[in-house]
C-alpha cells in the first residue's frame, strides 16, 4: 500500500479528530507509506479543519480548482492506493482518472483492524453514550403510548435522547403491533393500541460515538405468547452475553443465542444476525453472524440483539451494546431494565 485516501466520514474522524458532513466538495486525507500526511480541504472548511486537527498539513482548494488532482499529487508516485469505504463513487472515479494504472483497494483492509480494537478513551465514550441512551429509555417508559401515533412517540424518544446527553439522534424506530414483525420498520402513522407490543430501537451519538438500544414494551397487559416470546429473547440475549468472551469466534456467539431461540421453537423467526460492531459508525466490524470466524479480542464493541418476528402479529427484540473488557468477558454498556415493561 503506497497511499491511503479517506474522505468525509468515520475513518477521517478516527485518524484526525476532524468531522465533516459528506458533500459534493471533496475533503480527502492523503497518507503515504513514507509518512507524509495532508488534508485536501475546501477553503471554506479550512478554519474548522485546522482547529480540529492543528497538526495536520492542510491543502486548501478554491471553488474553481480540481481537488482530485491535488489529492492525486499527494498520493506517492507508484504503488497501490487504498480509498475509504465511505468515499463516494463520484470521487473515486475521478481519483482513478487522475491516477491511471494504479491499483485501488478498500481502505477497510487497513482501517478496520484499527477501528475494531477500541482503546480506553473510545470505550469510555461508548459507555457514556450508552448510559445516556439508558436514561432516555427510563423516561420513555413513563410516556403515554395508547392512542398516539408511532411517529409522535418517535419524536418524544428523540427529544429524550437529546435531553439525556446525545448530540445527535440517528434513528428512532417505534414499531407497534404487527409493525414490530419488521425489524427495520419505518416508523409511521399507526395509532398504538391496548395490548400492542412496541419495539423501540433508537440511538445517536455523543462525542461522535454511537448508541444503539432496543427494548420491547407492551401497552397494558400482554397476552401469553408475548410473555413467552419475550422471555425466550431475553434468555437468548443472556446466552449471547455469556458466550461473548475473548478468544471466542463471532459466529459462535451468534450460535449460542440462536440455539436458545431454536430450542424454544422460534428458530425460523429470528431472521437476522445476532449483532454488529459499533463505534464511530453505528454498524461496523466485527459482525456477530454465522460464517464470521473472526475471534473476539479485548476492546471489541458490538451489539447483542436477538429478536423474534411473527408476521401479522408482533415482534420482540432486546439489544444492548457490550465490549470485551479486561477480564475477557462482555461488559454491558446498556444496563436499562430488560423486562417486558408495561406502559400506559
Ligand atoms: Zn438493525
Ligand atoms: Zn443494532
Ligand atoms: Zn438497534
Amino acid at each position: 500500500m503506497a497511499a491511503l485516501i479517506v474522505g468525509a466520514g468515520s475513518d477521517l474522524t478516527y485518524l484526525t479528530g476532524y468531522r465533516i458532513h459528506t458533500s459534493e466538495r471533496l475533503t480527502a486525507l492523503v497518507l503515504t507509506a513514507d509518512g507524509t500526511s495532508r488534508l485536501v480541504v475546501p477553503a471554506l472548511e479550512a478554519p474548522r479543519a485546522s482547529a480540529a486537527a492543528p497538526d495536520l498539513e492542510l491543502q486548501e482548494w478554491q471553488e474553481t480548482e480540481d481537488p482530485h488532482a491535488l489529492a492525486a499529487a499527494a498520493a506517492a508516485d507508484t504503488g497501490d492506493i487504498a480509498v475509504g469505504d465511505q468515499l463516494w463513487a463520484s470521487f473515486v472515479l475521478r481519483l482513478q482518472a487522475a491516477l491511471p494504472g494504479r491499483r485501488f483497494l478498500p481502505a477497510s483492509e487497513v482501517t478496520c483492524g484499527l477501528r475494531m480494537r477500541k482503546d480506553d478513551a473510545e470505550l469510555a465514550a461508548l459507555r457514556d453514550v450508552g448510559a445516556s441512551a439508558d436514561r432516555a429509555y427510563a423516561r420513555v417508559r413513563e410516556l403515554e403510548f395508547g392512542g398516539r401515533r408511532e411517529a409522535e412517540l418517535a419524536a418524544d424518544v428523540a427529544a429524550l435522547l437529546r435531553s439525556e446527553g446525545h448530540d445527535e439522534v440517528t434513528f428512532t424506530i417505534v414499531a407497534a403491533g404487527p409493525n414490530g414483525a419488521s425489524p427495520h420498520h419505518y416508523t409511521g402513522e399507526r395509532v398504538i393500541g391496548a395490548g400492542d407490543a412496541v419495539v423501540l430501537d433508537f440511538g445517536g451519538t455523543r462525542a461522535w460515538y454511537c448508541s444503539d438500544i432496543t427494548r420491547t414494551v407492551v401497552v397494558g397487559e400482554p397476552d401469553d405468547e408475548l410473555v413467552r416470546v419475550h422471555d425466550l429473547v431475553r434468555r437468548a440475549q443472556e446466552a449471547g452475553y455469556a458466550a461473548a468472551q475473548e478468544g471466542v469466534k463471532a459466529s459462535d456467539v451468534d450460535r449460542a443465542a440462536r440455539s436458545v431461540i431454536e430450542e424454544g421453537g422460534y428458530g425460523e423467526r429470528f431472521i437476522h444476525r445476532l449483532g454488529h460492531g459499533i463505534g464511530l459508525d453505528g454498524h461496523e466490524h466485527p459482525y456477530l453472524v454465522s460464517g464470521n470466524d473472526e475471534v473476539l479480542e479485548r476492546g471489541m464493541a458490538f451489539s447483542i440483539e436477538p429478536g423474534i418476528y411473527l408476521p401479522g402479529r408482533f415482534g420482540v427484540r432486546i439489544e444492548d451494546i457490550a465490549a470485551i473488557g479486561d477480564d475477557g468477558r462482555a461488559e454491558p454498556f446498556n444496563l436499562a431494565d430488560h423486562a417486558l415493561a408495561r406502559v400506559r
